[in-house]
């Protein structure tokens, strides 16, 4: 029987990797993202398996409605849907503040507290949340984007507590300097690129396969006794 994925914010980047992997490994995607237009081109060129919805992650009607329409409770959930919103605090615009915390924080609980009861009920999976490298140390002007991140790390591990008992088990992907989605401006630029793989150990920026491999085994039985974790996929950065 084919098993369910739910993967927000699968339009682009590192998401539309995740989506490609996840039907790769034998799941029928849900690709959610704000995006339609976006998300159904993708879903069209990952082909069989991946169905593309528009979903405001951030809105818990819009969640629901895609919710509904799931044939059965998914056996994995990737909240990857997030937005940048860089400014030093003292300038930074409330509205970008709370944009930043809306998106990347409430949206992720918003996905995961909807899909979680019925996950249960159906006898449990796996939920992987993206935070950051910025959400376990301060980078700058980075003060938004980071307090939302963090606050996914810790949202992770009270979902892990909560939810171990419905036989769901919560993990949270915590990715370095990306070559890839919403970085991929920044690197287009060779002196930018050399100084930032300068600071890697391994010595290279990590690419959305990276990423959508650790995913997906946090989210796979391998992973099976493993819950309330953060990994750094980083090249060693975090560490360094
Ligand atoms: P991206 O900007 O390329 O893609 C993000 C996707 O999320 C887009 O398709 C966008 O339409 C969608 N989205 C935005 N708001 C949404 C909403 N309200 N509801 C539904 N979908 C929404 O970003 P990316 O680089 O692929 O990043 C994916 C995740 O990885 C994000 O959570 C990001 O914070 C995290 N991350 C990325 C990097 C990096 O360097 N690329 C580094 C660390 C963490």
């Amino acid at each position: 029987m084919t098993e369910w994925a739910v993967v927000t914010g699968a339009a682009q980047g590192i998401g539309a990797v995740i989506a490609e992997f996840a039907v790769k490994a034998g799941y029928r995607v849900a690709a959610w993202d704000i995006d339609g237009p976006a998300v159904e081109r993708t879903a069209a060129e990952i082909g069989d398996g991946c169905v593309p919805s528009a979903v405001d992650v951030a809105d818990e009607e819009s969640v629901r409605a895609a919710a509904a329409l799931l044939p059965e409770p998914p056996r994995l959930v990737v909240n990857n849907a997030g937005i940048v919103r860089f400014g030093p605090l003292l300038d930074l615009p409330l509205a970008e503040w709370e944009s930043a915390l809306r998106v990347n924080l409430t949206g992720t609980f918003i996905v995961a507290r909807t899909l979680a009861g019925p996950m249960g009920k159906a006898g449990g999976g796996a939920i992987v949340n993206l935070a950051s490298v910025n959400g376990l140390a301060a980078a700058p002007h980075a003060g938004a984007y980071s307090a939302s991140k963090a606050g996914i790390v810790r949202l992770t591990e009270h979902m892990a507590m909560e939810w171990a008992r419905l036989g769901i088990r919560v993990n949270c992907v915590a990715p370095g300097l990306i070559h890839a989605g919403m970085s991929d401006a920044i690197y287009a630029d060779a002196e930018v690129r050399r100084v930032r793989e300068g600071a890697v150990p391994l010595a290279r920026l990590g690419s959305a396969e990276d990423i959508a491999a650790a995913v997906l085994f946090l989210g796979s039985e391998k992973a099976g006794y493993v819950t309330g974790q953060t990994l750094a996929v980083d090249g060693g950065l975090i560490k360094s």
